[in-house]
């Protein structure tokens, strides 16, 4: 396994910490509203980075947070006349409503940040005890940024360049602040807010602690991976290494992986600009899975646009690899049953190069777009190389190299059927055994009838060889 590396910009072997074993933070989103297709990303590309090590064989243990303190989130629980407890909590159920409807699976542990704050105020006394914080006397508690000598390492810039870029932005935050430089561990109490006591009065933390806290608590001091978007890079993911490394004297995530940014139609994704996505919008439009799909198309490293246009596309593909897995299972439901015979058993070794690809492709930094490739490429096989004349064996062994890839990929591939009412399903097949009946007794205007009632229901159906097939939209 490969791994582009954000802190040495190279493309590493991974080696873990821990044979066997991988630990992964991934930082979570604020909730304060609804997630939105940018906040899906993250998610979507790093379950399945942590799909395809299971499936590797580690034993993985992820930690993506939620922060449950912050000021959007004061502003909407005032905005509500509601305690900002309330907010989060809806929130929490609502982002894992899309996580789950996504496919993405629930992390091992998935902290909140105002659970952890007396971690965080442990962890605030260790940096001011060895010197790298300070109390400015005013209920804040800065970190001094310039005694961290490895400051900047992550997002490659040096103290020079981001003071000389600085000069003129004076201090803000107080006289007690040392330097402009310096951020913020933890800051007073303000009128109408939540708090907590600390040995620096009553306050909350600030952000960018919550996750060195967490990470230590439930990871260990050092840790395999940290991920998040780009946009976390500098300062955020920067301010986390000064404080672990600080406060731990150990070298904090040994992998950086940064998913790059998904824009609307080029344009950076905005409320003002009114190209505002949430993925309870668009699965409203399109199968979740259909957005799942979009996102593995492409890289994760790279910008990634988003517009009707390719999702319209990304939902033609991805009905490609349902309906042949729609055709196995016909096929194997209707074979005359069998064991696998030498011409097939020859077929089926011919799949073994799909899966090397789809490997290859993980292994050379989760590159999901090439893994796409050779699903596809596996399911153009099966498609040639399969019919209802199979013997069922070989049938049920390609069936299951399918599902193992695109489990792999978090891809649902029956999803439809699962969610489907199963009255509905009943009145379907009612309404076509009727079809077929009229259409026997060459009543082709009550057959014509019936395709338009289950037109009107959603449901398109198809006259194959093997009997009539259904789908509904
Ligand atoms: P936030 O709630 O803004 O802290 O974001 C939660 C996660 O979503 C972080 O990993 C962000 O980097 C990521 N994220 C936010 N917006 C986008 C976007 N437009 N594209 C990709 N990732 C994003
Ligand atoms: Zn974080």
């Amino acid at each position: 396994m490969k791994i582009l590396n954000t802190l040495t910009r190279k493309k590493e072997e991974f080696t873990p910490l821990h044979e066997g074993r991988l630990s992964m933070y991934v930082c979570g989103p604020t909730v304060y509203n609804l997630i939105h297709i940018g906040n899906a990303r993250p998610m979507i590309v790093f379950d399945t980075f942590r799909r395809y090590m299971e499936y590797r064989g580690y034993d993985v243990n992820y930690v993506s947070n939620f922060t449950d303190v912050d000021d959007k989130i004061i502003k909407r629980a005032n905005e509500e006349g509601v305690d900002a407890s309330v907010i989060s909590e809806r929130y929490i159920e609502e982002c894992k409503r899309d996580m789950a409807a996504l496919n993405v699976k629930p992390a091992t542990t998935h902290p909140k940040a105002t659970e952890e704050i007396g971690g965080m105020i442990d962890m605030i006394t260790t940096l001011i005890e060895k010197g790298y914080a300070y109390d400015a006397g005013d209920g804040t508690v800065y970190y001094r940024t310039k005694s961290f000598r490895d400051y900047g390492k992550l997002s490659h810039k040096n103290l020079e360049d981001l003071e000389a870029g600085h000069r003129d932005i004076a201090i803000t935050g107080g006289e007690g602040k040392e330097d402009y430089m310096d951020f913020v561990l933890w800051k007073p109490k303000k009128e109408g807010e939540i708090y907590w006591d600390s040995p620096w009065g009553q306050g909350s933390p600030g952000w960018h602690i919550e996750c060195s806290v967490m990470a230590k608590k439930y990871l260990g001091d050092e840790i395999d991976i940290h991920a998040g978007g780009e946009d976390l890079i500098f300062p955020h993911h920067e301010n986390e290494i000064a404080q672990s490394e600080a406060a731990n004297g150990v070298p904090f995530a040994r992998y950086w992986m940064h998913n790059g940014f998904l824009n609307i139609d080029n344009q950076k994704m905005s409320k003002s600009a009114g190209n505002f996505f949430t993925v309870r919008d668009i699965c409203k439009k399109y199968d979740p899975m259909v957005l799942r799909f979009f996102m593995l198309q492409a890289h994760y490293r790279g910008p990634l646009n988003f517009s009707d246009t390719l999702m319209e596309s990304a939902k033609k593909s991805l009905e490609r690899i349902r309906t042949c897995r729609e055709t196995l299972s016909y096929n194997i439901a209707n074979s005359k049953g069998g064991k696998i015979t030498e011409v097939e058993k020859n077929k089926y070794s011919e799949t073994e190069k799909f899966v090397r690809d789809f490997e290859d492709a993980m292994d050379d930094d989760c590159n999901t777009a090439d893994a796409v490739t050779a699903v596809f490429e596996l399911v153009r096989f099966i498609n040639a190389n399969s019919s209802a004349d199979s013997s069922k064996e070989y049938l049920q062994k390609l069936e299951e190299k399918l599902l193992t890839l695109t489990d792999v990929l978090g891809l649902v591939l029956d999803s439809k059927a699962e969610d489907a009412d199963p009255g509905e399903t009943k009145k379907i097949e009612e309404l076509l055994a009727e079809r077929t009946a009229a259409k026997k007794a060459k009543d082709f205007a009550r057959a014509d009838e019936i395709r338009d009632e289950l037109k009107s229901m959603g449901v398109t159906i198809e006259d194959t060889r093997e009997g009539v097939k259904w789908k509904k939209a």
